[in-house]
């Protein structure tokens, strides 16, 4: 039975064994933990890039300017008058604003170049005419000067119209509906994120959907239902 009996010796030997176990055992916890917040900061400040096959901003709806260009049926007449068009960049489309010209009778063409005109200040995305040709003055990853500080996360659409009760013809009214939807569409927006410049500030613009609750109501019905299509 003396054989079995173990020296002080052997007995520190085995409980130094069992600490650098420990220790090797905790490193290799420490090491993984490490990996695992070393992944988590590169996918944050990579901002959640697709090709990585993780996307952090599924829930936010962030403009991607890279991808995101407007339909073949949008005319690109981008405009140069720096004062309208001033080139800060929107990070985040939060609103889709619907404005109307004011303007009786004028056409899409006559509103997008009285924005390039030097002296004009003001600019939207997107300009509706009375057939319902549209024509795209500003990128969609640039700011429109088209209400106030929500420029810098709105998208902005004017439009037409053919007398001064602001009501838009068929055509016009159409190519409203289809543009406004593929726009939230491509920006996770739904038919409650599409408001007015008066739902903003007040102004009196679009005239007939603020002078007509129910017009607003039934052409936000009509945005969420071609939106459904998609
Ligand atoms: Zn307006």
């Amino acid at each position: 039975m003396q054989q079995f009996e173990m020296t002080n010796l052997e007995r520190l030997n085995l409980k130094r064994k069992a600490a650098k176990k420990r220790r090797k055992r905790l490193l290799i916890i420490v090491v993984v933990v490490f990996v695992f917040i070393l992944c988590g900061l590169f996918v944050i400040f990579s901002g959640g890039d697709t090709s990585t096959g993780i996307n952090l901003n599924i829930f936010k709806k962030e403009l991607n300017a890279k991808t995101l260009q407007p339909p073949e049926y949008v005319d690109e007449q981008l405009i140069h008058n720096g004062f309208a068009r001033t080139g800060v960049k929107i990070n985040e489309i939060n609103n889709i604003v619907i404005h109307y010209v004011g303007n009786p009778g004028t056409t899409a063409q006559n509103n997008r170049d009285y924005f390039d005109k030097p002296d004009t200040t003001v600019c939207s995305h997107f300009v509706i005419g009375l057939d319902g040709e549209i024509i795209q003055c500003v990128p969609l990853d640039e700011k429109s000067n088209a209400s106030n500080n929500r420029n810098i996360d709105t998208i902005s659409i004017e439009v037409c119209h053919p007398d001064a009760s602001g009501e838009f013809n068929d055509a016009t009214y159409d190519a409203l509906v289809k543009l406004t939807a593929w726009l939230c569409d491509n920006s996770d927006l739904d038919h409650d994120d599409v408001i007015r410049h008066y739902d903003i500030t007040g102004k009196v613009c679009p005239k007939y959907f603020v002078d007509n609750e129910s017009a607003w109501y039934f052409f936000k019905k009509d945005v969420q239902l071609a939106l459904d299509k998609y």
